[in-house]
C-alpha cells in the first residue's frame, strides 16, 4: 500500500467497486481521515513543561510514571483532524435527531452568549462568596423557576445529570426512611422504565422488582397496589413514560405508596413534553429530576455536561443535599455547607459534587426560561406533544404503533417492527434512514415492545421538516414491508459501511493497535 505525501492511506477499493474511487480515498469534501496515531509522531511534541523545582506532588504517588505514548501533532493537525471528523458526524445543527428519550433540540444561540459572559463563565468555585453573588443568585433564581414550574417544596441543584438526579432522590427517601428508623429494601419499577431507575436503585443497595404495564402502555395500579407492604421504600415512575404515554392513574399511584409507607419517585426526563401543563407536585410525587440538559435546552450528547437538578416535596426536603444556595435579603446569598447547615438541614444526607454544579448549564437554562416565560414554556409542550402525534397519525398506516389504539401520545411518537418482511429488522430500517440523511429513532427501547422505534421531534421542528423526515421514514418503511433485501447493506452512502457491532463490543480498541483481521479477531 502506497503512502502519500501527507501520510495517507489510500483505501483499497473493494472487489468490483472501482467506480467512484478515488486515489486519496477522499470523495471531494468527504475526507478520509486516519487516526491520530497514523498521522502523529511519538517524538513530537506541542508543549513540554520543565519541572517546577521544590515542588512537591500531592498526588502521594499516583502520579503517571510511563509516557502514555500519545502522539503529538501540530495545532493546526490537530484542528483538522477534529474537524474533519466532525464533518462526517450528524448534529442538531445539520437536521432532524428523532432520538426518542433524549429530547434532543435547537439549543438557541442566545443561552450560549449568555452563558459565554466573563462575569458567568470565568468565575472560579474556590473564589470568596462576597465576590460571586450574581452567580448565586442566577443559581437561586433557576432553583426558583424549577421549583415553581414543578409545585414542588425545594430544590438540590447540585447533581451533574438526570441518573445521579435519580440518586440524590433515592438518597433522600433512603435517609427519610432511616430518620424514622425503617429499613425498607425494595424499589418498585415499571417494565419500561429507562435503565438508569433499576441501576440507581440497585447502587443504594435497594431489590429492583418490575410493575407490570396495562395493554395500554401504563403502570398496571391493581398490580402495584398488591405489591405494596412494610418492605417497599418507595417506587419509580417515569411520566410521561418511555412509551411516550401519561400515566393517568399518577395521583391514585402516589397516595397508594404514601399509604404503604413509600416515597414517590418521579424520574423527569420527560418533563419537555408537561412543562407548563402538569406540575409533578400536585401528582404526590416526592422526588424527581430534571434533566436541564433535555428540558431546558442546553447541548448534550457525547458524553458532554448534562445537569440534574432534583426538586423535592417538603417530606423529603430536610434530607436534600448540600451545599445550596440560601437568599439571605434582597440581592445576599450565602451557601448552606457542612459547616453552617444548623438546625433546619442538619439531617441532609451529605454532598454529592464538590462544588455547586454546572454554572454554564445553569446560566443557559435559565436564559432559555426567560426568553421563553410560563406561557412560551406551556407552548414548548403544546407543540412537542403536537409534533409527535403528527408523526403518529402520519405513519401509522405503514408502521405499527401498539399503544396507538389508547389515544394520543404525549412527546415521542412509539412503532414496532410488527409487519416487517422476514428477515428485516428495526436495525436495517434505522441503518437506510442514514443513508437518506436522517439520524435513526431511538432504537429496541423502551424493551415492552419488539423492535421498538421511539421518535421524539420536539417542539423546535417546523412542518416542513417533519414531512421530510416522514416521507423519509414512509419509504424506508414500505422497503422493510417489501422485504427489499438491499436494506441489509444499508448504509452504502455514509463515510462508513454497517459496523461489526458485536466486534466492537466485545473486542473495543481502546489504544491503536494493528488493524486486526477480521478472521483472526472471531
Ligand atoms: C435521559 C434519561 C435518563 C438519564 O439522564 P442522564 O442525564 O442521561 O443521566 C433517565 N431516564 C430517562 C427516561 C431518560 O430519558
Amino acid at each position: 500500500m502506497t503512502i502519500n505525501q501527507s501520510g495517507w492511506k489510500p483505501t483499497t477499493p473493494e472487489a468490483g467497486e472501482t467506480e467512484g474511487t478515488t486515489f486519496t480515498g477522499n470523495r471531494a469534501l468527504m475526507l478520509e481521515e486516519p487516526l491520530l496515531f497514523e498521522i502523529g509522531s511519538l517524538d513530537q511534541t506541542g508543549v513540554d513543561f520543565a519541572d517546577v523545582p521544590g515542588q512537591t506532588s500531592r498526588l502521594a504517588g499516583l502520579e503517571r510514571r510511563k509516557d502514555i505514548g500519545l502522539p503529538g501533532l501540530s495545532e493546526p493537525e490537530a484542528v483538522r483532524h477534529y474537524t474533519r471528523l466532525s464533518r462526517q458526524n450528524y448534529a442538531i445543527d445539520l437536521g432532524l435527531f428523532p432520538l426518542g428519550s433524549c429530547t434532543m433540540k435547537h439549543n438557541p444561540r442566545l443561552n450560549e452568549k449568555v452563558a459565554r459572559m466573563p462575569g458567568f463563565a470565568d468565575i472560579h468555585p474556590l473564589q470568596p462568596v462576597d465576590t460571586v453573588q450574581g452567580a448565586f443568585e442566577l443559581i437561586h433564581k433557576l432553583g426558583e423557576w424549577l421549583v415553581k414550574l414543578t409545585g414542588m417544596h425545594s430544590v438540590a441543584m447540585s447533581p451533574k445529570a438526570g441518573a445521579h438526579g435519580e440518586l440524590c432522590g433515592l438518597l433522600a427517601i433512603r435517609s427519610a426512611l432511616e430518620a424514622r428508623g425503617d429499613k425498607r429494601e425494595v424499589i418498585l419499577v415499571p417494565e419500561s422504565a429507562h435503565g438508569t431507575n433499576p441501576a440507581t436503585a440497585a447502587f443504594c443497595g435497594y431489590r429492583v422488582e418490575d410493575i407490570p404495564a396495562t395493554a395500554g402502555g401504563r403502570v398496571d395500579l391493581e398490580a402495584l397496589k398488591a405489591r405494596l407492604g412494610p418492605d417497599v421504600a418507595g417506587v419509580m415512575i417515569t411520566n410521561p413514560n418511555t412509551c411516550g404515554l401519561f400515566e393517568p392513574d399518577m395521583i391514585a399511584i402516589s397516595e397508594a405508596v404514601h399509604a404503604a409507607g413509600g416515597f414517590v419517585y418521579c424520574d423527569g426526563a420527560n418533563f419537555n413534553a408537561i412543562v407548563g401543563r402538569v406540575r409533578p407536585g400536585d401528582l404526590g410525587i416526592d422526588a424527581m429530576h430534571i434533566n436541564l440538559h433535555k428540558t431546558f435546552s442546553t447541548p448534550h450528547g457525547g458524553g458532554g455536561p448534562g445537569s440534574g437538578p432534583v426538586v423535592f416535596s417538603e417530606a423529603l426536603t430536610p434530607f436534600a443535599p448540600l451545599p445550596f444556595v440560601e437568599k439571605t435579603g434582597e440581592g445576599a446569598y450565602r451557601l448552606v455547607e457542612e459547616e453552617n447547615a444548623e438546625d433546619h438541614h442538619a439531617s441532609s444526607f451529605g454532598r454529592m459534587v464538590a462544588f455547586h454544579g454546572q454554572m454554564g448549564m445553569f446560566t443557559r437554562a435559565l436564559s432559555y426560561i426567560l426568553s421563553h416565560g410560563a406561557d412560551g414554556l406551556r407552548q414548548v409542550a403544546e407543540d412537542a406533544v403536537l409534533n409527535a402525534n403528527y408523526i403518529l397519525r402520519s405513519l401509522d398506516d405503514v408502521l405499527d404503533a401498539p399503544f396507538g389504539f389508547s389515544g394520543p401520545c404525549m412527546h415521542e411518537a412509539l412503532f414496532s417492527d410488527k409487519g416487517f418482511a422476514e428477515g428485516i429488522s428495526t436495525l436495517d430500517l434505522a441503518k437506510a434512514l442514514i443513508d437518506e440523511g436522517f439520524h435513526p429513532m431511538t432504537m429496541y427501547f423502551p424493551l415492552v415492545v419488539h423492535g421498538a422505534m421511539l421518535i421524539e421531534p420536539t417542539e423546535t421542528e417546523s412542518r416542513a421538516t417533519l414531512d421530510q423526515f416522514i416521507a423519509a421514514l414512509r419509504s424506508v418503511a414500505n422497503r422493510a414491508k417489501a422485504g427489499d433485501q438491499s436494506l441489509k447493506a444499508a448504509p452504502i452512502h455514509a463515510p462508513r459501511r454497517r459496523l461489526d457491532e458485536t466486534l466492537a463490543a466485545r473486542k473495543p480498541m481502546l489504544a491503536y493497535k494493528e488493524p486486526v483481521q477480521a478472521e483472526a479477531a472471531e
